[in-house]
């Protein structure tokens, strides 16, 4: 009787595991992704919660740091803050206690109070000239997002330009190959997008996979799992919002552009209505 029950008891067993690892594959891709993501968000919000540290963190955007003629180029000039506003900008974080972190520290949980992350997109050679020199003033830390076929070419930074900045603690990542808008490639093409840049990044800088920029903001399912199923563990796009570690997807993490159109006055109004 005893031995019945012990058998039944690991049948029981059995079917619970069974029933907990199938139910995700039983529900919609959607679903079965939301359901993923919450179990990992428990998982990710507890840690969190042992630290005693925000869940929510301003992921800011730039792209280039240079001086544009706004009735020359307007479209280049909203896409710029000129090196002036960037000073200006880098200063009111010191003065407000700011710390910025890496998207690594994420993971790690190394979320201070008052941390901020800063993008660059595009690997832009005024990130090297203009920006970085401003960041180091302020002992600032930056992520900057690396299109690998660009690499060297028509004011991108160049490998040398890049392994400065690795050396400095600028974290490298991710912009894929080509700069492609990824929602609109077949698998093949995708795949070779991602692992492409993947094995430039670990071949000339030593980048594992792990934080990735979706060109021109875009993705879609099949782009998410290629990033999920290459190790990437973070990935941004250019939702406009600010992260909430411990209810968003960290694959698809929203960010707060910063541009020629917000100046000091208007990054200070963004800034300050999130507190
Ligand atoms: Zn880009």
């Amino acid at each position: 009787m005893a031995l019945m029950r012990k058998k039944h008891l690991s049948f029981g067993v059995i079917i619970s595991l069974l029933f907990v690892f199938l139910l995700p594959f039983s529900l919609s891709f959607k679903n079965r992704t939301a359901l993923l993501s919450a179990l990992t968000n428990v998982i990710s919000y507890d840690n969190f919660a042992d630290l005693n540290v925000t869940t929510k963190v301003p992921i800011l955007m730039y792209h280039y740091i240079r001086d544009v003629d706004k009735n020359f180029d307007p479209m280049g000039w909203r896409l710029s803050t000129s090196p002036y506003f960037f000073e200006e900008q880098m200063k009111y974080l010191k003065e407000n206690g700011y710390t910025t972190i890496n998207l690594k520290d994420l993971e790690d949980g190394k979320v201070p109070e008052k941390a901020i992350v800063l993008t660059f997109d595009d690997g832009l050679e005024d990130f090297y000239t203009t920006a970085f020199p401003i960041l180091q003033k302020y002992g600032f830390t930056a992520s900057n997002t690396v299109i690998t076929n660009m690499v060297g070419r028509n004011g991108h930074m160049t490998i040398e330009q890049l392994r400065a900045c690795a050396r400095a603690g600028i974290e490298l990542i991710s912009h894929s190959k080509s700069h492609f808008s990824m929602s609109s490639l077949g698998k093949e093409k995708l795949e070779s997008e991602v692992y492409d840049a993947a094995d430039f990044l670990r071949n000339n800088l030593r980048i594992e996979p792990f934080g990735f920029v979706y060109p021109s903001g875009k993705y879609n399912k099949l782009v998410i799992k290629t990033l999920r199923e290459s190790g990437y563990k973070i990935a941004l796009t250019t939702n406009e919002g600010e992260a909430d570690l411990s209810d968003d997807d960290w694959l698809i993490l929203p960010r707060i552009r910063v541009d020629n159109r917000n100046g000091i006055l208007g990054f200070k109004k963004k800034l300050e209505e999130l507190l």
